[in-house]
């Protein structure tokens, strides 16, 4: 009797350990199910997030090529600005230059003007002078044309004189005679007079 309880009891145990080794290895099933259906999906996610990622990098080198080319662009720019401003300068340095020579040529202006000016008042007072010295030569001509003519009345031995006066006079510009209204000149015996004038001989 008592072989046969604890055979009983023995299966029970035996039974109850396998149901529970049963119910272990399910419930493992199902946690290693759960578990796989996870890292399923975490390798799908995955596989997105690297294609995603994949993407980005491509997306990343476009515009890092992008950029490059921007900044050579900007470097090119910077290169041609900085000649434009040398040239600048430089046509601010021959502006400069220019505009010395301009005043240059203005001061020469006014010098030549001023030059100008005195000489045309040097040539006023030459004409001037000229015109003097011209009056002074027929004056002078007109003089020694009169000598002349005297000193031939002279030699020839002509004398004036007027009717009546009483002597003959060298020259008719005597004072004795020369207000009268008629004097008369030719040889001194054509005179009629016998003396010679006082004053002038
Ligand atoms: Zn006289």
């Amino acid at each position: 009797m008592e072989n046969e309880v604890s055979n009983v009891s023995k299966k029970t145990i035996i039974y109850v350990i396998v149901g529970v080794l049963l119910c272990v290895i399910a419930i493992l099933g199902v946690l290693m199910a759960v578990a796989f259906g996870k890292t399923n999906s975490m390798v799908k996610k995955n596989q997105e997030y690297a294609k995603q990622v994949r993407e980005l990098e491509k997306a990343v080198t476009e515009k890092e090529k992008t950029m490059e080319e921007k900044e050579s662009s900007i470097a090119e720019l910077t290169k041609k600005n900085e000649e434009l401003n040398q040239t600048i300068a430089g046509y601010e340095t021959q502006l400069a230059s220019v505009e010395e020579l301009n005043n240059k040529i203005n001061e020469l202006m006014n010098s030549y003007n001023e030059l100008l000016g005195e000489h045309e008042k040097s040539k006023a007072e030459v004409e001037s002078l000229k015109a003097q010295v011209e009056t002074l030569t027929a004056e002078k001509e007109e003089l020694s044309k009169k000598m002349k003519n005297m000193e031939s009345d002279i030699a020839e031995g002509i004398v004036y004189w007027v009717e009546d006066g009483n002597a003959y006079h060298s020259s008719p510009k005597c004072p004795m005679i020369s207000g009268a209204s008629e004097i008369k000149s030719g040889t001194i015996a054509a005179s009629g007079k016998n003396a010679a004038c006082i004053f002038c001989g």
